[in-house]
Order: structure tokens, then sequence, then C-alpha cells
């Protein structure tokens, strides 16, 4: 259905009506806002497209909303023909935030502004805001859930139980993944040094645990393999998990090996997508961070409404977010925490029907 509508929306902000190179508020007039997401895999970015798209529309100017499958060079070559179509604004949530050096330069150089869309861009200076939440909150709502749920307490190095944990973390070369890693880090560091968890298979570096491009069929293998080569009596009781479907990998990955329902150990997650939620409800998944993307996207088109009309958008974060090159004055918006007792909150923020979760 969200692919219908795509369609249906981007068919709709066709070329037509440009011309007039002033801005008048009657619909579409306000020039082309060039919209690059990520991928489609994932349902988070179909909406946070179309979000945008319909929001930028809605204030009066047209969108070219554009996916990148994944592959930098797609990305690359979409903001390019962006930059040549004369757009007023990009907004971009890079694949690898590290990979748009050249072409940002280039829209620079045609003086078109650039909104970092979630994902911060690195190394340039050629990118105006970021609007994205709070990260590093992100990985520690994570951390302190598993810590709760094992009902850990304060970290003590005689508490006598000691819990088997495994830890995943995101892409690469997606500047949120170190993140999220650092705010979980947080949480359980404490208790990886008193004992009271433990890595079973001793991969407690980020750099050992991440999984490219967020793909759950890559996390599930690391799955399988960490299962296979350190757990046999011994059972997994909790895994720390960026995003929902690097834990539905990982949560197949535990069911071959053998897991069932009250076995399956704690499993968190990012983004409140369908399929997780409904795990959740299913008890099987445990956790996942909700952010509310009719709301980033929101942000995201006040933001450049704001630069286009030459008026400074407001801003709550002008620290965080150093990108190699500058810092980016961010607005951050509140994630929070998910599991089975809260699921109706999506429902009551309407996210989600109440059909759909049933
Ligand atoms: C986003 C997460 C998402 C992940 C995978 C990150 O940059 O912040 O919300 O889970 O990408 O798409």
């Amino acid at each position: 259905a969200s692919a219908a509508l795509l369609a249906v929306s981007l068919t709709a902000c066709g070329q037509e009506a440009r011309g007039g190179s002033r801005y008048r508020p009657d619909r579409g007039s306000g020039g082309t806002i060039g919209i690059a997401m990520p991928t489609k895999a994932s349902e988070r970015w179909i909406a946070d497209g179309r979000n945008m798209a319909e929001q930028f529309r809605e204030a009066g100017y047209q969108a070219d909303l554009q996916y990148g499958d994944d592959k930098v060079e797609n990305q690359v070559a979409q903001l390019e023909n962006m930059i040549a179509e004369g757009h007023r604004l990009l907004v971009v949530a890079a694949i690898d935030g590290s990979a748009l050096t050249d072409v940002l330069q280039r829209a620079h150089d045609a003086g078109i502004p650039v909104i970092a869309y979630d994902r911060l861009i690195m190394g340039t200076k050629n990118v105006d805001y970021y609007a994205s939440f709070d990260n590093e909150r992100v990985g520690r709502l994570q951390g302190q859930y598993l810590v709760d749920k094992l009902k850990l307490g304060r970290p003590r190095r005689d508490a006598g139980t000691s819990y088997r944990i495994e830890l995943f973390a995101g892409s690469p070369d997606d500047n949120n993944t170190r993140y999220f890693w650092n705010g979980a880090l947080a949480v359980l560091t404490p208790y990886l040094r008193s004992g009271q968890l433990v890595v079973g298979s001793k991969q407690t570096r980020m750099n050992q645990a991440t999984t490219l491009r967020w793909d759950g069929g890559t996390a599930q293998k690391r799955m399988d393999d960490l299962i296979s080569k350190n757990y046999g009596e011994e059972k997994v009781d909790a895994v720390l998990s960026p995003y929902d479907g690097i834990s539905l990998g990982i949560i197949s990955a535990l069911k071959s090996a053998g897991y069932r329902g009250a076995d399956l150990p704690i499993v968190t997650g990012q983004d409140a997508e369908l399929a997780s939620v409904k795990s959740i409800i299913r008890g099987e998944q445990t956790q996942t961070v909700f952010k509310d993307t009719r709301k980033l996207a929101a942000r995201a088109v006040q933001m450049g409404d704001a630069v286009l009309h030459g008026r400074k958008p407001e801003v709550n974060n002008t620290t965080d977010y150093d990108n190699g090159r500058k810092t980016v004055p961010a607005y951050l918006l509140k994630p929070v925490s998910i599991d089975r007792s809260n699921t109706q909150l999506l429902v009551q923020e309407g996210y989600f029907t109440a059909g759909q979760l049933r």
C-alpha cells in the first residue's frame, strides 16, 4: 500500500509548475526540494520520504523524492541530477555519511542549501543544518532496558549472578552507529566490568559488532556463528540490537538454534517497525525505540522553509554534532522506549491503527 501511495505522490510532484523563480504562496510555486533517502528496504525511510514530500507540498513546494537502494553511487548520481535540475534545497539521509563531499561542494557552488536528515553528513562544510533524534539517548534507552529487564540493580562485583549477552552495532559508514553504541555501552560497561554481564563471544569492540548497511541477513549470519561457536549448554540471555531489521535477523538465528518462547533472550531494537511491534506483542522481540518519523519530517520541512526564506531555523543543539569540518547546528527530537507494556502508545499517537497491531 505504501509503495502505491508513493507512486501516486511522485507523479503528483512533476515539474509542470516550475518556472516562477521567486517564492509565491500558491501550491508548488516555491520551487522543487530534492529529497534523497537511502533505501526502501525499511519502512521508516518510506514513511520519512512520503511525509516530507507531502509536507513540503503543503508548504508550497514541489518534491523530488529519490531512493538510493543503499548504493552510494546511486545516491551521488541522484544528488547530481537534483543540482543540475536547479532544485532549491537538498534534504539528505546519507547512505555513506562520508561519501558526499564532492557532490555537496557542487551543491554549494550552485548556492543550494543542504539539510542532513537523521544521519549526519561527515567531512564537509557544505551541510547547513541537521534534523535528527537524540541518537545517544536511543542507545541509552536500549542499554538501560537490558539492565532493568535483567534486574541488575546497581553495578556490584559481589552480585553472584552473571548474564550472557551479545552486542550488535549498526552500519560502520553511518555516523549514528557510534552514538547508538556509545549510549548503550555507557550504561552496560559498568556491568561488564563488574562481571554481572559477560559477552560470551568476547566480541566487545564496536568494529567487531557492526552490520554493514544495517542488513538483517548479515546480522542473522553473525548470530548463527556466535551461537554455534560460543553457546552450548549455556544460553544467551540478552542481545543488544540497534535496529528492528537486525533484531528480526537475530531472532531468526536464535529460533533456528532451538530457542523458543521463554528461552528467547531479551532483544532490543529501534524504529518501531510494524513487523517488530508485532513480534513484541507475540513475545519474541522484547523492546524497540519509537522515533516518530512524522515529527522528524515536519522538523526538516520547517528548517528547509526557514532557510529558503532567509530565516534562521530553530535548533536545540549546537555542540554535539561535529562532522570533522564544522559543528552542524541540529534539532534533536526525543526517542521513546517501547515494549509489550506500552505498544498502545503507538496507536494513541496514530502511528499505527489498532487493526494493524492485531
Ligand atoms: C537511523 C535508524 C535506523 C537505521 C537503519 C539509522 O541511521 O537513525 O533509525 O534504524 O539507520 O535504517
